[in-house]
């Protein structure tokens, strides 16, 4: 676990993982920078970026990791996921196929992650849900899976902005009741 410094009181490390291009990159500039671009090129390079938040008084510096598109070849390795306390995991709600393989990367967790690992399931996109015949995967599935998994679950819209806040301070917010 990477050590804080004097400006903060924890670190907490936290990957993002999901199919490509479901919007793992722009959910976490929405964060981390508060921006968004509709024309992302996939990763390339960039490990992780970070950002402090207060909770419960602490400062938090939450260290969030991006696949870099590792996820393309299946190479997510456990490098990517060691020392993580939280995970995000993110399907596009107008692509069934990737809520679908939800299930794998659950499966690439328990594999790779430490057991006290904090999930969050986000399906992202929920601005296109909106538009006539986009919405592939209804909320009530999703919550479902997520309430029989053990992970939270949020839609989102890295566009709008919506719930991605929520999705990540809900996060960083449980890592920290199991942490302190
Ligand atoms: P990644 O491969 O999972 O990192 O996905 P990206 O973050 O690169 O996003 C893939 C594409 O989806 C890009 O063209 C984004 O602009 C677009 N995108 C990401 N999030 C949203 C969203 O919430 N709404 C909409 N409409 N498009 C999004």
């Amino acid at each position: 676990r990477s050590k804080p410094s004097m400006e903060e009181d924890y670190v907490f490390k936290v990957v993002v993982i999901g199919d490509s291009g479901v919007g793992k990159t722009q959910l976490l500039g929405r964060f981390t920078r508060d921006e968004f671009h509709l024309d992302s090129k996939s990763t390339i390079g960039i490990e992780f970026q970070t950002r402090t938040v207060v909770i419960a008084r602490r400062r938090v510096k939450a260290q969030i990791w991006d696949t870099a598109g590792q996820e393309r070849y299946r190479a997510v390795t456990s490098a990517y996921y060691r020392g993580a306390l939280g995970a995000m995991l993110v399907y596009d709600v107008t692509r069934r196929a990737t809520f679908q393989h939800v299930a794998r990367w659950v499966a690439e967790l328990r594999a790779h992650a430490d057991k006290s690992i904090v999930v969050v399931l986000v399906g992202n996109k929920a601005d296109l849900a909106a538009l006539p015949g986009r919405r592939e995967v209804e909320v009530e599935e999703a919550e479902a899976f997520a309430e029989e998994q053990g992970l939270f679950f949020f839609e989102a819209s890295a566009l709008s902005g919506d719930n991605v806040e929520a999705a990540f301070m809900g996060l960083l917010g449980e890592i920290h009741a199991t942490v302190s």
